[in-house]
Order: C-alpha cells, then structure tokens, then sequence
C-alpha cells in the first residue's frame, strides 16, 4: 500500500497513550486539521504520522473508539502543525529547484537523455535517464558521497594524525553523520545537497568524535578549535536539514 510505505519512509510517528485520550476542545471548525483514519489489528496505541506528501494519518487500534482519532488530532495540534509547516516548506524548496539539483552549493542542470541508465555528470550538467531519473540520480549521489566524503575524512585525519577504520554511505532522514567507537563512519549522502562548509563541519564533527566520543565539554572544545563556526552550521542543519531531499 502506497500510504503506509510512504508514511513509514518520510514521517516519524508520535505515540498515543490508549487511555488518555479526551474530548477535543474544538471539534469542528474551518480551521480543522483534516486526517485519515486506517485500524489496525497490530496498533497497541493512536499514533499519528505526518507525511509531506500524504497528509495526517491517524492508526487506532482494532477496539478503539472513533472519536479517540480527533482527540489525538487535537492533542498532537502543535506537534502536527509544525511538522504541516515543516512539509509545505520543504515542497516549497524542492519546487523552487525547477530541473536543477544542489550540489555542495552549486546547481546542476538535469539534462534527460533517452535511452540513459546511469546518471553521468558533465561539467555543470547532469546527464539523468529520461524516465525515473530519481533512482539513477540517488545512485549518483551515493556513489559521489563515497568519493567526495572519503577525501574530506582523509585530509581532515591526515591534519590532526588521527585515522578511521572505514565509511559507509547511507540516507537516514534523521541522521546526517555517526563515527562508531571503533572508528566507523557512516554518512548520509544528503549532506552533497547542502553547501560545502556545512559537509565539511559533518566531517569535523565527526573527526573529533575519533579522540572524543560524547558531547562532552572536552569535545566542543575541540571541535571548536578545528572549526570554529560549528554553531551556526549545526544551526543551518537544524533548520534546513529537511530540505535536502531529492
Ligand atoms: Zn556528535
């Protein structure tokens, strides 16, 4: 099913106490938050989940009452309506890109070519299959982060003679870097869709987590010794994360 592959992949869920459920202080108006309601056998809670594309679904449990849907519309109001905010924006950014894609701060212009399989970059073009070109193009995305990050951890260990143990490519929604304790990196090859500086200070922060594993004290104090401006691009992060989507 369409709804709950995509629900599951693009929104988290919100869980819903069974029991605290109550009536909606207003359950009827013009500025009603519309949802669907599916049940489901295997629901132990109401859970909300808001998706950029299909809306606010509401899961009850086989035996829960209908009306527990609006309550936990109405309790989760603020929390859905950022989330709401959060999705037109991020629509909004996506549109506004027309046939181009980001690039580590610049814009490449997808040029469709029949007959093309894999995505091959030519200069400030991308040269994309003229059908489903979004798979080819994530490919290309993946395989360039492997490239891409790989010279960036390399000369940042190279600077501070520290090493890591391997990278692994991967496209989380909520997670844009890790470093294991045994000096495993995983990053998420979204981050080619930000500006340059904001993939250089992942790889700092990252780096520094190979001497300094926690946020502790000792660690922001080193991460603000190797890049300075880590605040605001983990400021940038939070507020624009969302929009770096195919
Ligand atoms: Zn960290």
């Amino acid at each position: 099913m369409e709804g709950e592959r995509v629900t599951s992949r693009r929104s988290r869920r919100r869980g819903y106490p069974r029991g605290a459920a109550r009536p909606a202080p207003y359950a009827a108006g013009v500025d009603e938050i519309a949802y669907t309601v599916r049940r489901s056998p295997r629901a132990r809670t109401v859970r909300v989940s808001v998706d950029p594309h299909a809306g606010v679904e509401v899961v009850l449990p086989e035996r829960a009452h209908s009306r527990q849907a609006a309550a936990a519309v109405a309790e989760l109001r603020p929390w859905i309506e950022r989330r709401l905010g959060e999705a037109a924006a991020v629509r909004a950014a996506v549109a506004q890109r027309g046939r181009t894609v980001p690039f580590l701060g610049t814009s490449l212009e997808l040029v469709a070519q029949p007959g093309r399989t894999r995505v091959h970059r030519r200069a400030g073009s991308l040269l994309v299959p003229a059908h489903d070109a979004r798979s080819a193009l994530e490919r290309w995305y993946r395989r360039t982060a492997r490239v891409e990050i790989a010279s960036r951890l390399d000369a940042a260990t190279r600077a501070v003679g520290t090493t890591y143990a391997g990278l692994t490519i991967r496209g989380q929604r909520t997670r844009w870097a890790s470093c294991s304790p045994t000096g495993m990196m995983s990053f998420n090859w979204r981050l080619l869709l930000a500006p340059e500086p904001i993939l250089q200070y992942v790889v700092w922060h990252e780096v520094c987590h190979l001497e300094v594993l926690d946020h502790s004290p000792r660690y922001w104090a080193l991460l603000a010794d190797r890049w300075p401006e880590y605040r605001e691009h983990a400021a940038w992060l939070r507020r624009h994360g969302a929009t770096l989507v195919l």
